[in-house]
């Protein structure tokens, strides 16, 4: 080309412009067809009508039906968001009033999102709520939006929000009423989460006294009559699904390694089945599902180039939301997807495309000994229900195929019908504090659902006692309120709380959001090892405790300005760094919220130690001869977890932050007591067997009946000993 001859060409960048215009008009048309197509779609009349005419409706539809992404949409079309409109400009001119008077009023109380619909997991609330704005045209965070905890994608304009259960319990907190909403969608019913179940109870109660508040509540599982029987006889709105006939094969005998047959299952129906359908395999977790990923890269490059291509998708609640939407793409001609999922695909989320299922029959679990007070995450076998939900996501589109990996024989004679709903088998600390701050105190005769085993509401009262968030009378104290603004475990909002007194906040909540991340922070590639261990064991020089490397790791991050740099050099991962950072930012405004002053005291790491014993108390252990512990409380033998920085050093006492049990029972990010003299701890121990000499002395909760009173004074000697001691 010579100099010059360029000149000659223009183009016109206008045209481009209307070319992608028209292109992004032509997919929201098809967006619009594809809702159309949706079993709910010719309901859509009828359903709107049903929901004029009665209060609270029960609606049930098979998983992919439209229930989540639709119904929202049907109601805001509807008109259901109208109402906001007028109350919100009647506010926004008493603002403007008091805003002229020179009072300012929080922002807050001018948004007004209209329909809230709850989801049990984030990833569902995201995902879910990323698609509706596609299908309305807007942006994500305006008119429709999400909340999920530490995360609010909402703004004033937001009319359709998309929330966990959990969002919606503590939206209560702040409105007890609800008034912002003039519809709550319990959808997802059918999982029982706790959040949900006492939603159930809270929107029941406050529907008697807001006649115009619509409730539905919708479900995947035809066993309605339940909800509908607890909601005053709500009238059930049925939509019939589409399910094509999906076969369903065992395996002759029981698999020792579900996670290999997996595999092996997949790879043999990529190879010998046409490419015409995908793959849906169900796991417990993301580290299961890592490594499934990995072994299946691993052996699809040995297969060749004869072998259609594979494309591997995990999903888990921890996967990073960039990497989320790449579940729903539509898989290209002459390849194959294969999604790894949780228990999420199970009901949560709709792949389509899915063909063939494949079943380990397992799922991880919550488990809770009402005794012992200890809570476990366990791999356990699924339901029924659970079992047939996966085998129906085969057969969505056309005819679907179902592979369990277990016998016929496990299946009609092992399983339980039903999973066992949370409530019935999780720690309720948490949701007791929430009622209480609601005021409801009278726990026993909530309108639950299915009630919770009273042991486990004294636990719960018993614990929230010993922390100092209820008094004797099982009323909620001064730090029990500020204890219920944070969305966190009890254990460490009153950590939080604690850090006013030893004046170290600033460290305390930076532990708090590091400890909270859910995903690990150090990264251990397989060829840097050593590397990285030794990068690991510079943050726990001085045998701090994993506590506070925990916090040498953030407050060094923070240093170099957050640099991204700075984490590969020293092994850790930028993406757990970042939601830290977040996190530690929600929990910055709560302090503020509750009006605890942030105070950095870094030099003084007893202090920040002493803060964290408030709330951790419970979880003190010994250690025996043989290098193992026992705890305190409940005697159970326990061991450190390899990965913290005092695996080696075997401190006398520890209090620990949580138990996990994978090989055996392991203490994970813990921390060393002084060492209290021996008479001391001997007084500990004994007093915890013969305490009712201390009884008169320390006292118990009226509401809290027999055995609990033990155990009560036990924990609050526990704590003054510890206090003493220190
Ligand atoms: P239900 O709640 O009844 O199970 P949904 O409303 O979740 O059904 O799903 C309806 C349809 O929307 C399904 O075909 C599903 O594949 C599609 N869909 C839902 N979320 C997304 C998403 N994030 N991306 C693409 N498609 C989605
Ligand atoms: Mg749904």
């Amino acid at each position: 080309i010579q100099d010059g001859m360029m000149d000659g060409v223009n183009f016109e960048e206008d045209s481009s412009a209307e070319f992608e215009k028209s292109m992004a008009e032509s997919a929201f048309e098809k967006l619009q067809d594809d809702r159309k197509t949706l079993p709910v779609y010719p309901y859509r009349d009828a359903l709107l009508q049903a929901v004029n005419d009665h209060q609270v409706l029960v609606i049930v539809g098979e998983t992919g039906s439209g229930k989540t992404t639709q119904i929202p949409q049907y109601l805001h079309e509807g008109g259901y968001t109208k109402r906001g409109m007028i109350k919100s400009n009647l506010l926004l001119q008493i603002w403007r009033y008091l805003w002229s008077l020179g009072a300012g009023t929080a922002k807050s109380t001018l948004s007004f999102p209209e329909i809230g619909c709850t989801q049990p997991r984030r990833v569902a609330a995201m995902s879910v709520a990323a698609r509706v704005s596609q299908e309305m045209g807007v942006k994500l965070g305006h008119e429709v939006g999400y909340s999920i905890r530490f995360e609010d994608c909402t703004s004033d304009k937001t009319v359709l929000k998309y929330m966990t259960d959990g969002m919606l319990l503590r939206e209560f907190l702040g409105e007890p009423d609800l008034s912002s909403y003039s519809v709550v969608m319990v959808d997802e019913a059918h999982e029982r989460t706790l959040s949900t179940d006492i939603l159930f109870g809270l929107v029941k109660d406050i529907s008697r006294f807001r006649p115009d508040l619509k409730l539905l509540i919708s479900s995947a599982t035809l066993d309605a009559e339940k909800f509908s029987d607890y909601f005053d006889s709500a009238p059930i709105f049925k939509i019939p699904g589409r399910r094509f006939p999906v076969e369903i094969n065992y395996t002759k005998a029981p698999e020792a390694d579900y996670l290999d047959a997996a595999i092996v299952t997949a790879l043999q129906i990529h190879v010998t089945q046409p490419c015409d359908g995908d793959i849906l395999i169900f796991f417990t977790g993301q580290e299961e599902i890592e490594t499934a990923e990995e072994i299946l890269k691993h052996r699809t490059r040995g297969l060749g180039t004869k072998i259609a291509e594979l494309i591997i998708c995990p999903i888990y609640a921890n996967l990073p939301t960039e990497l989320q939407a790449k579940i729903f793409e539509p898989t290209p001609e002459g390849a194959r997807k294969v999604v790894l999922a949780t228990n999420i695909a199970e009901t949560s989320l709709t792949i389509d495309g899915i063909k063939y299922v494949i079943d380990p029959g397992f799922c991880k679990m919550k488990s809770y000994n009402p005794r012992t007070g200890m809570e476990s995450l366990l791999v356990h076998p699924i339901s029924k229900a659970s079992a047939n939900q996966r085998a129906g996501r085969s057969g969505r589109t056309g005819p679907g195929k179902c592979f369990r990996l277990y016998t016929a024989y496990n299946y009609y004679n092992d399983l339980e019908d039903n999973t066992v709903p949370e409530i019935q088998r999780t720690n309720l600390a948490n949701v007791v504090l929430s009622l209480k701050s609601l005021g409801i105190h009278d726990l026993l005769n909530f309108d639950f659902m299915d009630p919770p085993p009273s042991e486990a509401l004294l636990k719960a009262l018993e614990l929230l006692f010993a922390l100092s968030a209820l008094n004797k009378l099982g009323e909620l104290t001064k730090v029990g309120r500020k204890m219920a603004e944070f969305p966190l475990d009890p254990m460490l909002s009153k950590m939080i709380v604690a850090s006013e007194k030893y004046k170290c906040s600033d460290e305390v909540i930076s532990i708090a959001a590091m400890l909270s991340i859910g995903s690990s922070i150090f990264y251990r590639p397989k060829d840097k090892q050593v590397h990285a261990d030794n990068a690991r064991m510079n943050f726990h020089t001085g045998n701090v405790g994993d506590h506070i490397a925990l916090l040498k790791v953030y407050n060094s991050w923070r240093e170099t300005n957050f640099s991204t740099q700075w984490c590969y050099e020293n092994y850790i991962q930028v993406r757990s760094m970042k939601r830290a950072r977040d996190i530690r930012d929600q929990l910055e405004g709560l302090l503020e919220r509750v009006e605890i002053e942030l105070t950095s005291n870094f030099s003084d790491l007893e202090a920040i130690k002493k803060a964290i014993t408030s709330g951790y108390f419970p979880h003190s252990a010994r250690m025996q001869k043989n290098g193992s512990y026992r705890t305190v409380k409940h005697p159970q033998t326990v061991y450190i977890h390899p990965s913290s920085g005092l695996a080696q050093a075997l401190p006398r006492w520890v209090v620990y932050h949580e138990l996990v049990l994978t090989s055996k029972e392991y203490m994970r990010q813990l921390y060393q007591r002084k060492c209290p003299r021996e008479k001391a701890a001997q007084l500990m121990i004994r007093s915890l067997v013969q305490i009712t000499d201390l009884r008169e002395e320390y006292g118990c909760i009226e509401i809290c009946p027999g055995t609990g009173e033990v155990s009560i004074a036990s924990l609050v000697l526990l704590q003054e000993l510890l206090d003493e001691l220190e």
